[in-house]
């Protein structure tokens, strides 16, 4: 992803007359919800008002123990940390440690129709697992290593931030121009704040019951499992590769394998998909031959993912920002969580806390960011999808796949690239839409289609003679 906005540096002195002007020495953010979203604004927001030698003072708000085992601890995700992500983190000097890190990925493996088609990470590229909370159930061993939500929040409150276990029930807008905005925890107690950041996510009850015009994101519920393993067995098996299987049945279209030391992450991916149809997915496809022969979940959840953006997520003194506001569609949510949040705190610290701030600065460059890419992406989506569900298409896509894994001499493995990115993530959806409307592919593709049509009509003429 690309495109971080200029920072505008200093403002002049009447911009703090206003009521709504940017947050100053001693102002109070409170944030609910401390997932990718909340600890990214905390980090920034920290790190800008120090820049600009201002001292305010930040409260995390979640109800929820990253350290618990099961999904009642745990943000619910694949826990895929792309390359970009961690050379972000490392540059804020919060590289990720053999304590986060479940396992080293070396790349990704497209199934179609029995066959496989291995995508190598560039050498210098860096992609890791990880878990979202305590791990499963079935997982005894994660006391010296940690969750990632816990990880990244141990460094807020290290850099100055205080961290309350709490749910938050309600939230109040502010009652006039210079009057705080406020919120309701679960013990009753109110807090104040001058910024209040909505990093709830799209699984809180609390989406519904926002005091202003807010569209939440629109939705998939998809189905994630984990399942337990040998850590001998996860490795020779999986070798470090993501793999994702093409399903387009059961309301499936992909499932995602992704290894993580002594357990398998299985992500089903469709608009509704049940425990049922991810296991059913699994037993009728090549899934199977890649999980225990008596497989079975250890743990399991419904997170929903945003499939679109929000609308007016920012009123006076409120924002609301990662999936509960804009992501990119279907990959990278904690990166777009990075993002966004950064847009939020240098809006919040360089222009204002006022709704008209919001949406000129933080709304704008997330629609600049998110907006048409999405859709790019949803295309792009939608083509593959379409591909694997033809098994002539999805035949020709992969012989070409191997086609390019296999031949040394052919140095530019376009639709291996395209592939890569698509699952990985790593280029705007933008970008990947012109790699694949290269004239050159789409000829070596008809000539790739050509040659499974006529292999098809070999094996299925009658024998002659
Ligand atoms: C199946 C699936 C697989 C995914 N895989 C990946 C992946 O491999 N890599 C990747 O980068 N992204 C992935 N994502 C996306 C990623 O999970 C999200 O983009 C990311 O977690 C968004 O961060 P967030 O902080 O906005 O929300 P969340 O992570 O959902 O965090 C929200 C926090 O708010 C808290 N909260 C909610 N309500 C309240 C309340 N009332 N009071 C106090 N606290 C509250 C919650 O307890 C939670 O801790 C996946 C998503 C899904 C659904």
């Amino acid at each position: 992803m690309s495109g971080i906005r200029g920072k505008p540096e200093g403002l002049p002195d009447t911009a703090f007359a206003s009521p709504m002007g940017p947050l100053r020495t001693g102002s109070r953010i409170a944030i609910v919800g401390a997932g990718p979203a909340g600890s990214f604004f905390a980090l920034h927001a920290l790190d800008i008002a120090g820049k600009q030698g201002r001292s305010i003072d930040i409260s995390l708000i979640d109800g929820k123990s990253f350290r618990d085992s099961g999904p009642g601890g745990c943000n619910m995700c694949a826990g895929i940390i792309g390359d970009g992500l961690v050379k972000k983190l490392r540059k804020i000097d919060i590289p990720l440690t053999s304590q986060v890190i479940r396992q080293e990925i070396t790349g990704y493996v497209i199934h179609a129709r029995g066959s496989e088609a291995r995508l190598r990470r560039d050498p210098d590229a860096e992609i890791y697992t990880v878990f979202r909370g305590g791990g499963p159930p079935s997982l005894t061993a994660l006391k010296e290593n940690i969750s990632f939500d816990q990880f990244l929040l141990d460094f807020v409150k290290e850099r100055g931030a205080e961290y309350l276990p709490h749910n938050v029930t309600k939230i109040n807008e502010p009652k006039k121009d210079d009057a705080p905005a406020s919120l309701i925890l679960d013990n009753g107690v109110v807090i104040e704040a001058d910024l209040i950041v909505g990093a709830f996510g799209v699984n809180s009850p609390l989406m519904g019951k926002i005091p202003f015009r807010y569209f939440p994101p629109s939705t998939w519920h998809t189905c994630q499992a984990e399942v337990r393993w040998s850590s001998k067995s996860v490795k020779e098996t999986f070798k470090g590769m993501v793999h994702i299987f093409p399903i387009n049945a059961g309301g499936v279209e992909f499932i995602a394998a992704t290894p993580k030391k002594e357990h398998v992450t299985l992500t089903a991916i469709g608009t509704h998909v049940k425990w049922r149809d991810l296991v059913e997915a699994a037993n009728a496809s090549d899934v199977k031959d890649f999980l225990p022969t008596d497989w079975k979940m250890n743990c399991h959840c419904h997170p929903q993912v945003p499939v679109g953006p929000a609308r007016f997520p920012y009123s006076d003194r409120m924002v609301i920002i990662g999936d509960a506001g804009y992501s990119r569609y279907l990959k990278n949510g904690i990166e777009s969580a990075y993002y966004t949040s950064l847009f939020a705190a240098q809006t919040a610290l360089h222009h204002g806390v006022g709704r008209v701030h919001f949406e000129k600065h933080y709304d704008r460059w997330c629609r600049d960011m998110f907006g048409m890419d999405n859709v790019f992406g949803r295309l792009m989506f939608f083509i593959h999808n379409k591909i694997t569900a033809n098994r002539y298409l999805a035949d020709a896509e992969q012989d070409r796949l191997l086609y390019e894994q296999e031949d040394s001499r052919n140095g530019t493995k376009k639709l291996s690239s395209i592939i890569w990115h698509l699952f990985a993530g790593e280029l705007p959806y933008r970008k990947i839409m012109l790699k694949s409307l290269d004239a050159d592919l789409q000829l070596k593709m008809l000539g790739h289609l050509a040659r499974t049509l006529a292999k098809d009509k070999k094996n299925i003429a009658p024998a002659r003679g």
